[in-house]
């Protein structure tokens, strides 16, 4: 536990194993397949800049974001590898994606020929991706319009195909008939666009789960997101590969004390003291940190190796927790709470531990969303 005593609050990213992740996801890649780590929304609140570097020295050849500024910010940290913006931005961004040699996917002709034209007027040649909707119904070219786009962009001498690529709604289910039908219709615009003689640069379209359930589709590159960071897109990838978790949450003790029996909790007084010899105890973690306030009353964090209950409503920048060390709870507290105590969220102290599923469990979401919040505010220690 890295514990800094001028931190109230912060995110742990364990760095070796992201480290390790990458390289088991590299070890399921074959040689000669290229390996792409999404890093958007500052690499899952895990913080971008620093696991770029950490996955390009454990095998990652490229990059993916959402967003050009995402993009930009990665340039500006000195990552020089290839980036791809995985949805076309706005058409105001074209110079911004010259500027900084940012790949965007590319499904509209207006765009592509504006980049093309931002390109040629730095002569420069832009390389873009082409975006294919084979049924996740959310960005791409229509698959019947994507032999056309190809054809009104292709003369333009700022422009060139890097990758045609398409994503998956569901290749996390096994035996599925919607991931079938969406790779048949991928390999059929491949096959029409290689067959009209054009260039379709690298051709990808695995996620996580693809990477890991559906080897026969890795083609030449796969984008690798929530794996890296140790988490499992779905329980059907579990007994395929060993993950460890990146991120921990942690915050400390500022205050702890017994308040009186019927004394409420926090706002609306949600939780009120019911017997004598409870600690409250309060830690500055809140929802603008990615504490949901969903989960209000519904939660545990650890500490001294010990669970005790989170109390009352989960405030902006706090929450409290109730300490009973007589509770009838087998992983109860050992010992009251002190001033400074180190309490975690997510991750693992003594033989407790947290993960990121139990929290999305209790908030009716998913893993990335519990890591992406944790990500806006904390502060990010590298261990
Ligand atoms: N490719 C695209 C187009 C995506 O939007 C994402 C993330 O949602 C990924 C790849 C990575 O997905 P995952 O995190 O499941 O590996």
């Amino acid at each position: 536990v890295v514990s800094p005593q001028d931190r109230w609050s912060w995110v742990e990213v364990n760095l070796a194993a992201l480290r390790r992740n990458t390289a088991a996801f590299r070890h399921q890649i074959a040689r000669g397949v290229q390996m792409m780590c999404v890093v958007k929304a500052d690499a899952y609140g895990h913080g971008a800049a620093a696991c770029a570097k950490t996955m390009r020295a454990a095998g990652a050849d490229q990059f993916a974001v959402a967003t050009v500024a995402e993009g930009v910010a990665l340039r500006r940290a000195g990552i020089s590898w290839p980036i791809l913006v995985l949805s076309e931005p706005p058409v105001d961004c074209v110079g911004t994606l010259v500027e900084y040699d940012l790949m965007p996917a590319v499904y509209t002709a207006d765009f592509a020929l504006a980049l093309g034209e931002a390109a040629a007027a730095a002569n420069r040649v832009a390389r873009y991706h082409l975006a294919v909707d084979t049924g996740m119904t959310r960005i791409g070219v229509r698959r019947s319009d994507a032999l056309e786009l190809r054809r009104t962009i292709d003369f333009h001498r700022g422009l060139e195909c890097a990758g045609t690529f398409t994503h998956f709604a569901t290749a996390d289910v096994l035996d599925d008939w919607d991931f079938a039908l969406q790779l048949n219709r991928f390999q059929e615009v491949v096959s029409a666009l290689r067959g009209a003689g054009l260039e379709c640069g690298l051709v990808h379209c695995d996620n996580t789960p693809g990477t890991i359930l559906h080897p026969e589709c890795h083609f030449d590159m796969c984008r690798v997101g929530i794996g890296l960071y140790g988490l499992h897109p779905a329980e059907t990838t579990m007994p395929r590969i060993q993950l460890e978790p990146v991120m921990s949450v942690r915050g400390r003790v500022t205050r702890a004390l017994y308040p009186s029996v019927g004394d409420g909790v926090g706002y609306g007084m949600t939780y009120r003291v019911p017997k004598q010899n409870i600690q409250i105890a309060t830690v500055p973690i809140g929802y603008a940190d990615g504490l949901a306030r969903e989960l209000s009353n519904n939660m545990d964090v650890i500490v001294g190796g010990g669970r005790c209950r989170q109390v009352g409503s989960i405030c902006m920048d706090q929450f409290m927790f109730a300490v009973d060390v007589n509770s009838a709870r087998a992983y109860r507290p050992s010992r009251p709470v002190e001033y400074g105590d180190v309490v975690t969220l997510i991750g693992a102290d003594g033989d407790e531990l947290i993960g990121a599923d139990e929290m999305a469990g209790l908030r009716n979401t998913i893993n990335y969303e519990v890591v992406c919040d944790f990500g806006m505010r904390l502060e990010k220690i590298y261990t």
